[in-house]
């Protein structure tokens, strides 16, 4: 039983299925995996286990009456940024420390309808805002690919958490590339879906206009049977668009040469994402990966993305705008941290407040009010709103010339734990990925071989790369199955960091 970790989700449904294994069993697997090796990685802030044998019991049940689907009784990691009713959902803060949802995130009530059992909460970076996942209330993840490493954030917890085998795959959300980027950084597979195909009932809001939800997994096709569960319309979120969902799993398979599989597809190259700045690994890794798709019958054309150095101001408006807005609501009164023994109330806000939030959180609340605020407004709010359709409509414009856009997810691959002091150092590693949230694009990481030259850093197994493709509106199924075809061909998703091979065995 112990390389149950080691199947992915179609071999874990199989397995299911003929009764090979039970859920219980699975669930037992894998919880006794976090027990045993999560103190060295601190990717979950809180381990459901009763919650999780209970609902194993129960999908074992179902299936013993016939009643089971396609994923009953799997595993799962949710990020602590989806509300999960009776468990705390902490949005990694000590402001949420205290808070046990009363309800399910749609997101969380898709996955239960879908007999996924949850393993428990991973850990992030506060609200969501952060690049490393240091900035939690609930200390640093570490990656499992070198335990002095970040491994990426906001979703830094689910990254470390499936990398680590300690769960099959991961929910996680992406407002500037918090999904992609721990992709990247933890050599997974992670996909942002088209702002709107993914509810954000339930999910914990950062930068509304921004924030999405999706599959943190090892390949696309495991990212393709998460995302079945994740999308769809939803009423109680008035940003959900009501567009057909398709069966991405089947849209994996569908390729017409099965030599060329990837015959007629245009990818596009922007000249200024492959330019200096770049590590020459990563650089190196994101030609590889190139070739290969070449090689699969795509062609490759360059291409401008001349916004693209307007991103980061733009996004790093923007998102601390509409968090100050959505922040406001912690107010020490209806829910959250509260101060003790305030003096008047605005004692009890202020104290509350600065309690409760951490240091990266508070600046982001201050840049954004000041960005809203009376005579700024114009200036920097509605001068980003304008930059921001300027990228949106020079993406669309590059569709035009190719199909979908490659490039690097990340400038690097995973630094060191507390290397990057300064917050905008920090911010510009976002370089690659937070356009596409800024035109709500859909964009997927995949990963294409190691950085082993990075920083002279010693004990530390090489660091994984990720290549990112962008596509059109609603073109998750498209992104998904080239990545399929890639993989098909490459064994760079099956590849596991050092602590993955820790069995028990010996211990
Ligand atoms: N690193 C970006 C930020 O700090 C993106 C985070 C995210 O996607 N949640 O805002």
């Amino acid at each position: 039983m112990t390389e149950l970790h080691r199947l992915d989700i179609r071999e874990l449904a199989q397995g299911l299925a003929s009764k090979q294994f039970s859920s219980l069993e699975l669930t037992q697997h894998f919880l006794a995996r976090i027990d045993r090796l999560d103190a060295q990685l601190n990717s979950f802030i809180t381990v459901t286990h009763e919650s999780a044998l209970a609902h194993a019991k129960s999908a074992d049940a179902l299936r013993a009456q016939g009643n089971a689907g396609v994923l009953t009784g799997i595993p799962i990691a949710h990020k602590d940024i989806f509300c999960t009713e009776g468990v705390r959902t902490s949005a990694g803060s000590k402001m949420l420390d205290n808070f046990i949802s009363p309800y399910n995130a749609t997101v969380v009530a898709q996955a239960n309808a879908a007999g996924l059992v949850m393993l428990g909460k991973t850990n992030m970076d506060e609200f969501a805002m952060g690049s490393s996942n240091e900035s939690s209330f609930y200390g640093a993840t570490h990656n499992p690919w070198g335990l002095d490493r970040v491994p990426g954030g906001s979703s830094g917890g689910s990254a470390a958490a499936v990398a680590a085998d300690l769960a099959p795959f991961a929910t996680a959300t992406d407002t500037g590339g918090s999904i992609r980027q721990p992709a990247a950084f933890c050599g997974l597979t992670g996909l942002k879906p088209t702002y709107g195909r993914v509810s954000r009932f339930g999910m914990i809001a950062y930068a509304s206009s921004l924030d999405q939800g999706g599959p943190i997994a090892r390949s696309a096709q495991d990212c393709a049977y998460l995302l079945q569960v994740m999308a769809g319309h939803d009423a109680k979120d008035s940003t959900s668009i009501d567009h057909p969902t398709e069966d991405y799993v089947a849209a994996l398979a569908a390729v017409t040469s099965p030599d060329k599989p990837l015959q007629g597809l245009r990818i596009g190259l922007p000249h200024q994402y492959l330019k200096d700045g770049l590590d020459a690994d990563v650089k190196a890794r994101v030609h590889d990966a190139l070739a290969v798709l070449e090689d699969l019958g795509a062609t490759l054309v360059w291409i401008d993305l001349t916004t693209s150095d307007a991103a980061i101001p733009a996004y790093y408006l923007i998102a601390p705008a509409e968090a100050s807005s959505n922040l406001s609501r912690y107010d020490g009164v209806r829910f959250g941290h509260r101060c003790e023994n305030p003096k008047d109330l605005m004692d009890l806000y202020t104290r509350s407040r600065t309690e409760g939030f951490g240091d990266e959180v508070q600046r982001r609340i201050l840049v954004g009010t000041y960005a809203l605020s009376a005579g700024y407004y114009d200036a920097y709010y509605l001068k980003a709103q304008k930059v921001r359709r300027l990228i949106q409509n020079d993406f669309l414009k590059a569709f035009e010339q190719c199909d979908v856009i490659a490039g690097p997810t990340a400038p690097t691959a995973a630094y060191a734990i507390g290397a990057k002091q300064d917050p905008v150092a920090m911010y510009l590693g976002d370089i690659y990925t937070i356009a596409v949230n800024l035109a709500g694009l859909p964009a997927i990481s995949a990963p294409v071989g190691f950085d082993t030259s990075y920083s002279g850093h010693e004990n530390c197994a090489p660091l994984p790369v990720g290549l990112q493709l962008i596509g059109p509106y609603w073109s998750e199924s498209k992104l998904l199955s080239i990545i399929h075809q890639y993989q098909q061909r490459t064994d760079w998703h099956k590849q596991r960091a050092p602590i993955a091979s820790d069995t028990g065995a010996s211990v």
